[in-house]
């Protein structure tokens, strides 16, 4: 814990700073032979942390958290949640840790952190520890997420601790590097909350707003403007889950930012067919966080942040709810014209056309039951003349040719279709592929698809079967598991 890693690496501690009721001293457990799995160099490079540095094993050490430069305070941090709608109020990193925070060369601020680094003292029954599969698993889905230009938590590196890690089976084990804005979630709010001190709960409040919504502190309300501020993102992070076919599969108020990043890769999958019943988690066996309940599901998220803020709305109760439902009220508004927008883009119209043809485009979807990612590359196609891939997709219907021809009435620009419709996600098929083949030893197709998923936008030569949908068999039986 005490030899300098590198002069480069310099780690803030904010978080346990401010909040040390939060913050829990901890260390990461050995790892008994760590080995560098991947590493986004891109990323390290813009953290201002030297990729050629994190190769070395000090480098790995610190990636593992074996090392921490002086003066790092590493911590486990306090949070509670909403699971599957029943209220935990002692969640916290059970397997997690804070290394710190790291000041970009551009003057940012993000939380570097470990997953899988061992029991804490919030681990409960867990053994505090992850598999490889699902860490590579959050690594390459979080940087499709990035490339789709989704804000989303980011994977810096994956780590093989050379640890056996009991689950159905024995898999091995690995540690995630995770880059944040912050590791702040609606469930951090509710943990300052329940403890019944308002002013760890202002703290926090105060704290969030130095660190992601600074404007909300000009406002004549801070507080309120900083939860006005979490609903906006938070409706604009949800319009592009919608609109890039994401399911994230437990949306529990633990996994929701106050950022308006994405956190918590576990059971998440992409849409191949548009269906907006459409669950791939195991545990979610009452669909709550079906692809199309996930607008609903994040307002009511809000609506738990909004009561845990109440006492910094008003000293008066009523007049605190109140003020928390007019906010909560622009949720649907934001994420309607969010949605409206962002729809308009991929069908290549201008901001004023006629939100219409999007609504009805995703019930021509439904009722076709056409791949999302395929259908608007086909539009893309369609725009520059050659309807026939698009009706194969949709059905060469009455209703399909009729919205067709209203759309090419509208003038789409194939070239913004393009720049906004991708070729490639991730898809559910090639990630189990990858990971089956990874924990088995062979990287290859993981690296792959990494490549794919990181140029989206792109059709490439020789990558084709990234674009296509998954056989059946991956289809409505297809199921996650929690990765853990
Ligand atoms: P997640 O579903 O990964 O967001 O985790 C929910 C809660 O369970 C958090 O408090 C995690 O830290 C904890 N948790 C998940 N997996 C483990 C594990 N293997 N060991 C200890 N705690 C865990
Ligand atoms: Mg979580």
């Amino acid at each position: 814990m005490s030899v300098a890693p590198s002069p480069t690496v310099d780690l803030d501690h904010r978080f346990a700073r401010d909040l040390p009721e939060m913050a829990v001293a901890w260390q990461a457990e050995a790892a008994p032979d760590p080995h560098l799995v991947v590493l986004d160099e891109a990323l390290a490079a813009d953290l201002g942390l030297d990729p050629a540095w994190l190769r070395t094993p000090e480098g790995v050490r610190l990636l593992v958290g074996a090392e921490v430069p002086p003066g790092a305070r590493p911590v486990a941090q306090a949070y509670s949640g909403h699971q599957f709608g029943g209220f935990s109020p002692r969640l916290g990193d059970g397997r997690a840790l804070l290394l710190g925070e790291v000041v970009t060369p551009d003057g940012r601020v993000r939380d570097l952190h470990l997953k899988g680094s061992g029991r804490t003292p919030f681990a409960r029954g867990g053994d505090g520890l992850a598999a490889l599969g699902p860490m590579l698993r959050e690594h390459v889905i979080s940087q499709a997420m990035h490339a789709l230009g989704v804000p989303t938590t980011r994977a810096l590196a994956v780590v093989a601790t050379g640890r056996t890690v009991l689950r159905e089976t024995p898999l091995p084990g690995a540690v995630l590097a995770r880059v944040a804005a912050s590791h702040l979630r609606v469930g951090s709010v509710q943990y300052a909350r329940a403890t019944g001190d308002a002013e760890l709960l202002r703290r926090l409040a105060d704290h969030a707003i130095r660190r992601h919504h600074p404007q909300a502190a000009e406002a004549e309300h801070p507080h309120l403007a900083l939860f006005e501020a979490v609903v906006a993102v938070q409706a604009q992070l949800v319009a592009r889950w919608m609109l890039v076919g994401f399911i994230h599969g437990v949306m529990n108020t633990d996994n929701t930012t106050l950022s308006g990043e994405t956190i918590d890769y576990g059971p998440c999958a992409f849409l191949d067919a548009y269906d907006p019943s459409t669950v791939y988690s195991s545990i979610d066996t009452g669909g709550r966080y079906a692809y199309g309940n996930q607008p609903l599901v994040l307002e009511w998220n809000l609506a738990r942040l909004a009561e845990a803020m109440l006492p910094l709305f008003d000293e008066d109760e009523d007049r605190a709810v109140e003020l928390a439902v007019a906010a909560l009220g622009r949720f649907r508004p934001q994420y309607d014209a969010a949605l409206a927008d962002g729809l308009r883009a991929k069908l290549g119209l201008r901001p004023d056309a006629d939100a219409a043809l999007g609504e009805e485009l995703l019930a021509l979807l439904e009722a076709g039951r056409a791949d999302l990612t395929q259908t608007f590359r086909a539009l893309g196609v369609a725009a520059r003349g050659d309807t026939g891939p698009v009706r194969e997709l949709l059905g060469a219907t009455p209703a399909v040719d009729a919205w067709l021809g209203r759309w090419l009435a509208a003038g789409p620009d194939a070239d913004a279709m393009d720049r906004v419709n991708p070729v490639v996600v991730p898809r559910n098929h090639l990630v189990e592929e990858a990971l089956a083949a990874a924990t088995a030893g062979d990287l290859a197709p993981f690296e792959r698809l990494l490549d794919a998923v990181s140029r989206p936008f792109e059709a490439r030569a020789g990558l084709e079967r990234y674009a296509a949908p998954a056989p059946p068999e991956f289809g409505a039986s297809y199921r996650t598991f929690c990765g853990t």
